[in-house]
């Protein structure tokens, strides 16, 4: 570490930034984290955020939101209902129409505070919704199945598949209720 000529003055740790203690005289936990770990306020900000995330909280291109559970909003004009719906990279559907943005995190930490969660549209999410989460489909002889975000294709290790799919064949012909193609969601989430 680069030792400065202020006593209260040092460099971070993380980004190099030369940090003052005098522009902090009230103690908090970050200024804590910042002197017990010699970071600056901006790191020791996000990198607490990281070690004690509050509730639903969710990283989507760089910004930190917190989401609050979905409310009824009767009162409201539909159009200023601000509302979020999203896919977490653990495969979950999640909502919010009361969302508290943090703030952007600043580039040099957003190895440490990857996304966790791609914005998607609300007609993906019913969809992803309507399904029990972790669900695999084994349907092997559905002309679906090498489209279809549920099909689960090491059924087919063992045994094979049970047909082939015509060379014509339209995705989404099967016309199953629960049918997503794989495409709408890498499509949407690598947006
Ligand atoms: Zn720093």
């Amino acid at each position: 570490m680069k030792k400065c000529t202020q006593s209260n003055k040092y460099q971070c740790k993380i980004c190099n930034k030369i940090e003052n203690l005098d522009l902090y005289p009230i103690s908090n936990n970050i200024v804590t984290k910042m002197i017990r770990e010699q970071l600056c306020y901006e790191c020791a900000f996000w990198l607490d955020l990281k070690a004690h995330p509050p509730k639903n909280s969710y990283i989507i291109k760089g910004k930190y939101y917190v989401f609050s559970e979905w409310e009824r909003l009767y009162n409201k004009p539909k159009d200023a209902i601000k509302s979020m719906h999203i896919y977490t990279t653990d495969q979950r559907v999640v909502r919010s129409n009361k969302i508290r943005l943090i703030g952007s995190i600043p580039k040099h930490l957003q190895d440490i505070l990857p996304n966790n969660a791609h914005l998607i549209t609300k007609h993906l999410y019913y969809k992803l919704r309507d399904v029990a989460p972790g669900y695999q489909c084994h349907s092997m002889g559905c002309y679906d199945r090498y489209y279809c975000h549920w099909y689960d294709r090491t059924i087919e290790d063992k045994h094979g598949a049970w047909n082939i799919i015509p060379r014509n064949y339209i995705p989404g012909s099967e016309q199953c209720p629960i049918y997503i193609d794989q495409q709408t969601i890498n499509k949407q989430i690598e947006n």
